[in-house]
């Protein structure tokens, strides 16, 4: 009856949401231990000069390697974290092990900048561009070896807070990329007064569902756009040779993504700058 099709609804419907709320839990109450335990781990993924074929550098991308539960995404437990405001602590975390690595590097005379994705939380700390001044200088390493990216809606709230911070991590040094760039509704207008030194361009203009003609003459008029602006890009996500090739007939010179490499433990990314010089 309808009757009985609705309540068997409404119970998968609760225990869909039941499952998530203990997710949460589970997330909440085990990062901590989680991170002490170094089940909390960082990978990264390198990005290419795709004009000299060489390494620039890479992004550190964390990963929670759960001794139950197996692998969990960033994108199921970093939101998780944002909302319940204990995002910091493992960004401390992730910082202070990329640092190590810059340092490895440094000392193996390879040393290329990473870059951290910062939360929005962030901004709202007391000293962020300090702290992070420190920890660099902690390394004897300088503030332009660890690249900062912010995703684009951060940039498109709070302006006026969000802006002074990152300007002020400009003037010590600090370089700024905008993450996921044409994701949001406002990105061609945010590009006239924000402060940014390098554009990551979304991988969903890539994506191959789309209709490609209008995806790729867009991301060519980006690429025009950031020589005109005297801004570097990365364009994010690239998986194909063809997008490759497409992408040096319109002279982009940056990418990241899996038709290069995935995100690869620290091990694998230190032989990767080895190798490439
Ligand atoms: P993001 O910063 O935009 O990172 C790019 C994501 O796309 C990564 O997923 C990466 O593995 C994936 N990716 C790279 N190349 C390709 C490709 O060619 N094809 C496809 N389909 N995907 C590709 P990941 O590592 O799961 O991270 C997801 C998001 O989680 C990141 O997006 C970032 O917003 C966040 N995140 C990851 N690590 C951290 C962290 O340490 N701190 C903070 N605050 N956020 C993080
Ligand atoms: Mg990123
Ligand atoms: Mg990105
Ligand atoms: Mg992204």
């Amino acid at each position: 009856s309808i009757k009985n099709r609705y309540i068997n609804q409404a119970e998968v419907y609760n225990e869909e949401q039941r499952q998530i709320i203990l997710q949460e839990q589970m997330i909440m109450d085990e990062i901590q231990t989680a991170i002490l335990q170094e089940d909390i781990l960082i990978y990264v993924q390198p990005k290419y000069d795709i004009e000299n074929n060489m390494i620039i550098g890479g992004e550190a991308l964390v990963r929670w390697l759960h001794p139950k539960h197996g692998l969990i995404s960033p994108s199921v437990f970093i939101p998780v974290l944002e909302k319940n405001g204990l995002i910091t602590q493992l960004d401390d975390f992730v910082w202070e092990k990329t640092c190590q690595l810059l340092r490895e590097l440094k000392n193996m005379h390879c040393l290329l900048p990473i870059s951290i994705n910062i939360s929005r939380l962030n901004f709202y700390r007391n000293h962020l561009p300090l702290l992070l001044l420190d920890l660099v200088h902690k390394y004897e390493l300088q503030p332009q070896d660890l690249h900062l990216e912010i995703t684009e809606s951060v940039y498109s709230k709070d302006t006026e807070v969000i802006y002074s911070v990152i300007e002020e991590l400009q003037q010590l040094g600090f370089v700024i990329l905008m993450d996921d760039f044409g994701s949001g509704y406002s990105s061609l207008s945010m590009l006239k007064d924000a402060p940014v030194d390098i554009i990551k361009l979304d991988m969903g203009f890539l994506s191959l569902k789309d209709d490609m003609k209008r995806s790729y003459a867009i991301i060519e008029a980006i690429v025009d756009l950031s020589y005109t602006l005297d801004l570097s890009l990365i364009v994010e996500g690239v998986e194909t040779k063809e997008q490759v090739a497409f992408l040096q007939k319109i002279h982009a010179q940056y990418a990241q993504g899996y038709y290069f490499s995935k995100p690869v433990p620290v091990k694998d990314y230190i032989n990767l700058c080895l190798e490439n010089h």
